[in-house]
């Protein structure tokens, strides 16, 4: 058996958008002394430039790296996040928030939806779910504190994410990476090379001859894939039969009404758009299927849907649902876009670049790789990819929608066995696929289940106990008590002028 080393290991990071600099500030500072990080990135190539929209999970990488709330959100200009609003998803005119928090009170033994079904399925005239959360109903009212984790009650009941400039985070993020020591090279990679025994990359040449070599390659050049994709020739698993969205055109606004603290989603005849608050203007999208209409028309309906003045015009993103087979191969990771992508519906890129950092981190290699090490990273990030799957597909399917092609399309789909078999679980007793950790836990499936309309024929047997009159009395007592709580709050706009001024 070789011996295992653990000698300081060079890290070459190909590309410096979202991926690239989180991954260079993450290494240079929780494995100092074990790596030295060199990232390399084409300006003339330049970054993709949008990803805005975040989940909670981003504010334990801030906090890992010691990076402090209030100077973050200044400096990429951020706002709060509390969840994200379906506008015309099930059906046109409803409207749903997926919240960073729980329905009802969060802490009892059972579920709150299983006491909300079986009222609903008894035909009680009963508040929208929204309105039994406080997060959502935070979110609707355009205000925000942080949660109060000391007290418990309902101001406990939430987390939150931020949404930012993406064009800001990334040189944020550079600059504590190159306090802590990476060392950044502008230049364009046009050659890589293998060992021609072990297939290992050795080194990459820029356009001006340089030649960098490294032990670890992390591949964070975006689409392109440039190592994993183009080098190493790991074929790409495409999933667009289910989601089958595979443009987008983006433009930035003048915010003319609330910061709201949480982003949009917007169903559209073609796939849906997004809005996203930020302290100095909001940025919209298109996301749309190209087999149901044209860049021209999706590019005009932007334009014509946004609520302030347009700041810039409408720029194209190509793209494509599905990930590499493997995301580590050899002595090559990738990370962000380079590794897969699936669509930006529920905000889950950064995510999936912030989970392949972590675990990057936990199984962090010495100069020789150990291929259970890969291989467990390839597991982590397998789950990762394949649960989100299956919640972004959701979304699409519980509709009752037949308005256009798109949507016939998507409501007809075939979908993937797994995600038949948590609806089928949901359908008969309200019950969730019990995820212990990471993203999307119960509260937002039964969010997606029943702010799209699937209510389940049962629910759990412990939701009988009490009489109907009591429970309809605690549900109705429960909404004016969020609401009372909730109108003691700051403004959310108040709140960020307070908290995280705009740096100039
Ligand atoms: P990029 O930003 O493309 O960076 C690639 C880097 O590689 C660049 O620095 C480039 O110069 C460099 N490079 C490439 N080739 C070479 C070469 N040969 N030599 C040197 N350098 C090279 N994510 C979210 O979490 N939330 C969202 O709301 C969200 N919205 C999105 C909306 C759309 C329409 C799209 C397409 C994506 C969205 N994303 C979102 C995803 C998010 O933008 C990305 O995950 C994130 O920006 C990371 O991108 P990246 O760093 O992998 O790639």
């Amino acid at each position: 058996m070789t011996k295992v080393t653990n000698d300081v290991v060079r890290v070459v990071i190909v590309g410096g958008g979202t991926a690239g600099w989180m991954a260079g500030a993450a290494l240079t500072r929780l494995l100092s002394g074990q790596c030295t990080v060199r990232l390399i990135e084409s300006e003339a190539i330049g970054v993709v430039g949008v990803g805005e929209a975040t989940l909670p999970h981003i504010r334990s990488f801030n906090e890992r790296l010691g990076i402090p709330e209030a100077e973050f959100m200044a400096r990429t200009r951020a706002t709060f996040k509390l969840g994200i609003e379906f506008r015309d998803w099930g059906r046109i005119g409803d409207s749903y928030i997926h919240p960073f928090g729980t329905f009802g009170r969060g802490a009892g033994a059972i579920d709150f939806h299983h006491y909300w079904s079986r009222l609903a399925r008894e035909g009680q005239d009963l508040p929208p779910l929204d309105q039994l959360s406080y997060a959502c109903t935070l979110a609707r009212e355009a205000r925000f504190e942080h949660p109060d984790q000391g007290r418990g009650g309902l101001t406990s009941t939430f987390g939150y994410a931020y949404q930012f400039d993406a064009l800001l985070f990334a040189p944020y993020l550079r600059s504590l990476a190159e306090e802590a020591g990476a060392v950044r090279t502008e230049g364009m990679v046009v050659d890589v090379e293998r060992d021609g025994e072990s297939g290992l990359i050795r080194s990459v040449t820029l356009a001006d001859g340089e030649r960098v070599e490294g032990d670890l390659f992390i591949d964070c050049s975006g689409f392109r894939s440039l190592l994993l994709g183009q080098t190493l020739d790991e074929p790409f698993e495409d999933w667009s039969k289910w989601l089958p969205t595979d443009r987008a055109v983006a433009m930035p606004c003048r915010t003319e009404t609330a910061v709201t603290p949480y982003t949009s989603a917007i169903a559209m005849p073609a796939g849906w758009r997004w809005r996203i608050p930020l302290q100095h203007r909001t940025g919209n999208g298109y996301v749309y299927a190209s087999d149901f209409i044209s860049n021209g028309d999706a590019a005009r309906a932007l334009e014509e849907a946004v609520e302030g003045e347009k700041l810039a015009e409408p720029r194209l993103l190509r793209f494509k649902a599905g990930r590499r087979r493997r995301s580590w191969v050899g002595n090559c990771v990738a990370i962000g876009l380079a590794s897969g992508f699936l669509e930006p519906l529920e905000s889950t890129s950064i995510y999936l670049v912030q989970q392949a950092i972590t675990a990057l981190i936990e199984l962090f290699p010495g100069r020789q790789m150990d291929a259970s090490d890969r291989d467990e990273f390839n597991r982590v990030i397998d789950l990762e990819y394949d649960r989100i799957r299956d919640f972004l597909i959701l979304h699409y399917h519980a509709t009752s929608r037949d308005d256009s092609p798109f949507w016939n399309y998507v409501r007809t789909m075939a979908i993937p066995d797994s995600l038949d078999e948590k609806l089928e679980l949901w359908r008969r007793r309200g019950r969730v696929v019990k995820y212990r950790e990471g993203v999307f836990l119960d509260a937002s499936w039964i969010a997606v289940y029943l702010g799209q309309g699937i209510l389940p024929e049962g629910w759990d047997p412990r939701a009988d106990v009490a009489g109907t009159g009591d429970l309809v009395q605690a549900v109705r007592s429960l909404r004016s008590e969020i609401a009372a709580e909730v109108a003691r709050r700051p403004d959310h706009r108040a709140f960020l002028e307070r908290y995280c001024p705009m740096v100039a």
